[in-house]
């Protein structure tokens, strides 16, 4: 299971309160190329960590952004099956360890580890990070002030005919919403996947963005769902999987209502939902 926003942001969360202040002393790569076969710009990444401070972590959609003092931001996408995680150096290196920035003292290792190699690695100028190609596109962030009823009424009219699981997952309109958030919200606000997203009253999309803010602050209290690759940046597990009212509950009771949940499969992925409750 992917890695979306609220594991994206555990993450955040704890490294920022762990490294940041710490130096990099080293880069190590694996040298393998990431997402679309990109090889990771090695003396690009040299030149932006080594030797330099991390000043912040932030996160913007399901990037991590890692701010040095080099003028220059570290961007981490961790794509289909990536992690980021500070370990202890003395720790044997995990299997598909792509990247580790070891921190000044030698104690401690930032590794990057991700199997299927679809995450991303790329350094940009913190001075227009706006404009960096990875950032530039993204639409809104539903955990931010800019998210409200209004302004996803407003992108969900400016569809052409999409279904709402579709528009939901779609980061150039929504940023950060993934396949587990889309059946959960939909859920959540009682509307059918298949609804076409530019026909929802105003009642509906504010519906829709209440739980769409929900589901995603409640799984970041839970620091994230767990199923198989997803382990935050210290390695334990989250917990929202005990909140998932939907997601791969299929032929299960609907927890609301009690008629049994199904799946569909819509643009090659699985959505969960009440044939009773969401209409
Ligand atoms: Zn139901």
């Amino acid at each position: 299971v992917v890695p979306e926003l609220p594991e994206v942001e555990t993450i955040a969360r704890d490294l920022r309160a762990r490294i940041v202040g710490a130096r990099i002393a080293r880069v190590e790569l694996s040298g393998k190329p990431l997402r679309q076969r990109r090889r990771v710009d090695r003396s690009a990444l040299e030149r932006a960590l080594a030797g330099h401070r991390i000043e912040a972590i932030d996160r913007r959609a399901k990037y991590l952004l890692v701010g040095m003092s080099s003028g220059e931001t570290l961007l981490v996408h961790l794509g289909m099956s990536g992690r980021l995680a500070l370990v202890s150096a003395d720790l044997s290196r995990a299997a598909h360890t792509h990247a580790v920035f070891a921190l000044e003292g030698g104690a401690d290792e930032l590794r990057f580890v991700d199997p299927r190699r679809f995450g991303t690695l790329v350094v940009r100028r913190t001075d227009n990070l706006d404009a960096a190609p990875e950032l530039r596109g993204l639409g809104l962030d539903p955990t931010r002030a800019e998210f409200t009823a209004q302004a996803l009424y407003a992108r969900l009219r400016g569809t052409r005919g999409c279904d709402v699981k579709a528009f939901l997952l779609d980061q150039r309109r929504l940023a950060g919403v993934g396949n587990i958030y889309a059946s959960e919200a939909l859920y959540g606000a009682q509307i059918h996947p298949r609804a076409i997203a530019n026909s929802l009253s105003r009642a509906r999309a504010r519906r829709l963005a209440d739980a769409v803010r929900h589901v995603l602050e409640r799984a970041v209290e839970s620091r994230g769902t767990t199923f198989r690759d997803y382990l935050d940046a210290q390695g334990w597990e989250g917990e929202n999987q005990h909140n998932l009212q939907v997601f791969m509950r299929d032929g299960q009771p609907c927890y609301r209502c009690g008629a049994k949940l199904r799946r569909i499969v819509q643009q090659a992925r699985s959505t969960y939902y009440c044939p009773c409750c969401q209409r």
